[in-house]
């Protein structure tokens, strides 16, 4: 069954050598009960972990059912503990924080027995060394006979064909001793037992062979055999811990240890709680910077107006800095005066913005100066309204005012959203009453945010309110005016001039007049973007469009165009205010400004390298002048906020590296704590990678751990910080964690701690067996 031929085993410590087996030759019989017998030191643990393979041997051969395990592997080794092998320890060594069913069952649960199979074997072992009774105790409740007991049982549950054990009774009074010793002689009628023992009472009166032990060499053996040479019939099972099984031993083990574990996993947790917290707020501040950006962006568009400041030329017309000695004096344009430049916003230039990418400025607004001809039904009859804010009762009403409240000029035009739909107006206005405009005849009233709305707006749509009278939502939401087209709406007289028509009621119903309706009221969302749009009517730019293409080639147009005076008042006048009265007919097509939206601030640098190309190569009369309002108000905020979320996240970055040489220490007094159980295992049969398995487990629960408990107290951190800051700043919900920041931290936690404690747990593994049980 086995044989030791000429075994040798020296351990050399300093300048001595002590020959712990010096040339030992023995064979067993497959069934025995042997005792060996020997002073202290002689050598017969040394022989007994060489037998279990819990220990090599220098030189020499041991033969295992005639193999010769010389080229034995690890795993071999491993197997062949697991497989054929029970230990029994002086200290029953049992795994204190497992059950007593978990401890019997750990060799099964090595080499992958089914749970039920290795449940059914673990209760007839526990039968059999007498403790039926005590089968769901936890280890510390039984006394030293129950331990050994169980450690038996623990021995025998895998049905190995050689027990080995290391005075099983030495720590046991001596009743306990015998019963022991009786439950090892019946065992031993099925398996070769081999039982150290210093007791030679006990020893002659139970076993079958005493072999006498001294300076590890054989001195006497009772009933010597000798193996007849056989043929190699060993096989083995390789043994394999499954994450499961790793992951249930470290969880057990944590848990006898609460307040260790929490505080570690407390610990650790710092430097997530310190970056989440950190990232929690540079989301929020980022998120506030753009919003604050683009509401400043919609407050300060990119405009190009009829008439550009050409700042570049105010900068290049320097004044000479002597005085003239010239007798003549030189007519000569102000600066301020040279600088203006006259854009030519033509229908080629427009058709260049068209172009502009969608992506860059989603929106854009394109003011014409472009009257409407708008009539009301109030009360009974008809009456001429306009969507101007002038005040239509001033006696000192200047002459634009007057011409603009006759022709119908006024209200704003909100930017269209280039991909359809209204996204400028659903992203900074809110509907209070009535709903957003859908079409082209919709108009909305934009109020304050003191709900106020300008005066002048109401009486000129006919309202008959003073001040501070208050309006109900719905005397105002789906009021219908009607928009005539000029050659319904002026007659040509005799004399030549043009005068609208005194028949209002016939108007309405003209065939080319479109039906407008106020269909909402509208308010910013944030008192930041206040005043984006004035207060009064708001319609959209193809409203005016459609104005302007019905009256382009209208009688009163061409007539204007053809007179040098106003067709209407027969006053003479300058061409600029022909042009003017030409724009408010609808007989201009060029638009007053254009308002362009860029999309992000970043985004803003490209709009303005697309209108600079525009210019490029062209005359300078030709080319189009624009202003930046929103100017110097550059993205620096933004990098400011990432160059400091760097520098918090470094540092918090140092206490998770902190954390994880912490999560290390711990792992590796963990490793020295559990070296007898690391010894256990091994005698088990468990692998070296088992054992690093066994240890990656633990660090991986508590790096999860203090992952995950990091997260929930930044994500509670977040509640006080936010209350803070919306004392401090007014800002509410700054500190906002990002879901996939949380769950890339619990990564990264639990990641770094099994970095950290992978190489104890690899000391673990590579601690040597005999060593570790020889722990104390
Ligand atoms: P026994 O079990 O008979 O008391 P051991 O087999 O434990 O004896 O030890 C035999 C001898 O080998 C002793 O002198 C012991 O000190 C020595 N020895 C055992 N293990 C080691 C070791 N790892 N390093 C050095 N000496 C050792
Ligand atoms: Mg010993």
């Amino acid at each position: 069954m086995l044989e030791l031929k000429h075994i040798k085993k020296y351990y050399t410590v300093g300048a001595t050598t002590t020959k712990a087996q010096d040339d030992v030759s023995v064979a067993f019989r497959e069934q025995e009960f042997v005792a060996i017998l020997g002073p202290s030191g002689s050598g017969k643990t040394t022989m007994l972990n060489i037998i279990g393979g819990l220990d090599r041997y220098d030189s020499g051969d041991l033969l295992i059912k005639g193999k010769s395990t010389k080229d034995f592997k690890d795993a071999d080794w491993d197997a062949y503990r697991n497989n054929s092998v029970g230990f029994i320890f002086q200290s029953y060594n049992l795994i204190s924080h497992l059950s007593i069913m978990d401890n019997v069952e750990m060799g099964m649960t090595l080499s992958g027995v089914s749970a039920a199979e290795k449940k059914r074997r673990a209760e007839d072992a526990l039968i059999r060394v007498g403790l039926k009774e005590h089968m769901h105790k936890s280890p510390q409740q039984l006394s030293g006979g129950q331990m050994q007991r169980v450690a038996i049982a623990r021995a025998i549950a895998n049905d190995p064909e050689i027990l080995l054990a290391d005075e099983p009774t030495g720590a046991l009074d001596s009743e306990t001793s015998e019963e022991i010793m009786k439950l090892i002689r019946d065992l031993a009628k099925e398996r070769l037992v081999i039982m150290v023992t210093h007791n030679p009472d006990l020893a002659k009166k139970y076993a079958d062979r005493v072999i006498e032990f001294a300076d590890g060499q054989i001195q006497r053996d009772s009933d010597p055999y000798a193996e007849a040479p056989q043929a190699d019939q060993f096989k083995l099972n390789h043994t394999k811990m499954s994450y499961w099984t790793a992951l249930k031993l470290s969880y057990n083990n944590i848990r006898t240890k609460k307040g260790r574990t929490f505080l570690t996993v407390f610990a650790s947790s710092i430097g997530i709680i310190s970056i989440a917290v950190v990232l929690a707020l540079s989301n929020g501040f980022q998120k506030q910077i753009d919003k604050t950006q683009s509401e400043a962006m919609a407050s300060m568009p990119v405009t190009i107006s009829q008439t550009g400041t050409d700042t570049s030329s105010m900068m290049t017309g320097t004044k000479t800095k002597t005085f003239s000695k010239a007798q003549h004096i030189t007519a000569e344009k102000s600066d301020a005066e040279k600088a203006q430049h006259t854009n030519k916003l033509s229908a080629s230039y427009l058709d260049y913005i068209d172009q502009m990418p969608k992506k860059d400025a989603k929106n854009i607004a394109v003011t014409y100066g472009t009257g409407m001809n708008l009539i009301r039904k109030v009360g009974a009859s008809y009456k001429t309204v306009s969507f101007s804010t002038a005040d239509p009762d001033s006696s000192t009403m200047n002459y634009s005012a007057m011409m603009s409240a006759s022709t119908g000029v006024g209200g704003s035009v909100y930017p269209i959203d280039r991909n359809g739909g209204q996204s400028f107006l659903k992203t900074y206005y809110k509907v209070i009453a009535g709903a957003y405009p859908k079409t082209t005849t919709d108009v909305v009233l934009v109020v304050n945010k003191d709900n106020s709305l300008d005066i002048n707006a109401l009486k000129n749509l006919g309202f008959t309110t003073k001040e501070g009278q208050q309006l109900k939502f719905n005397d105002l939401v789906g009021t219908k005016v009607q928009l005539v087209a000029n050659d319904d709406y002026y007659a040509k007289l005799p004399t030549g001039t043009f005068m609208p028509k005194q028949q209002l009621d016939a108007l309405a119903t003209a065939p080319k007049t479109k039906t407008l309706t106020i269909t909402g009221i509208l308010r910013v969302k944030s008192k930041n973007s206040d005043g984006l749009l004035a207060s009064g009517v708001a319609y959209s730019a193809a409203l005016t469009k459609s104005v302007l293409a019905a009256n382009r080639d209208s009688a009163i147009v061409s007539a204007q165009k053809a007179s040098a005076a106003n067709v209407i008042t027969g006053q003479a006048m300058n061409v600029t205010t022909k042009n003017s009265v030409l724009t408010s007919l609808g007989g201009v097509s060029t638009p007053t400004s254009i308002q362009i939206y860029p999309t992000s601030f970043k985004l803003k640098d490209k709009v303005l390298a697309y209108l600079d190309r525009y210019n490029q190569g062209k005359a300078k009369a030709d080319q189009v002048i624009y202003t930046d309002l929103a100017g110097t108000v550059s993205d620096m905020t933004g990098g400011l906020m990432d160059a400091i979320t760097y520098v918090l996240v470094a540092f918090a970055a140092i206490s998770l590296v902190t954390s994880m040489i912490m999560i290390a220490i711990i792992t590796y007094t963990s490793v020295l704590e559990r070296t007898k159980e690391i010894g256990v295992l091994k005698a088990l049969g468990a692998r070296k990678k088992d054992i690093t398995r066994v240890f990656d487990a633990e660090t991986f629960i508590l790096g999860f751990g203090a992952g995950l408990f990091g997260i929930i107290v930044a994500w509670a951190l977040t509640f006080p910080i936010n209350s803070v800051l919306a004392g401090v700043t007014g800002l509410s919900g700054v500190a906002q964690l990002n879901p996939v920041h949380a769950i890339v931290l619990v990564i990264i936690s639990t990641i770094l701690t099994i970095l950290g404690g992978h190489v104890p747990a690899r000391m673990a593994a590579k601690k040597d067996a005999a060593i570790a049980l020889r722990a104390e």
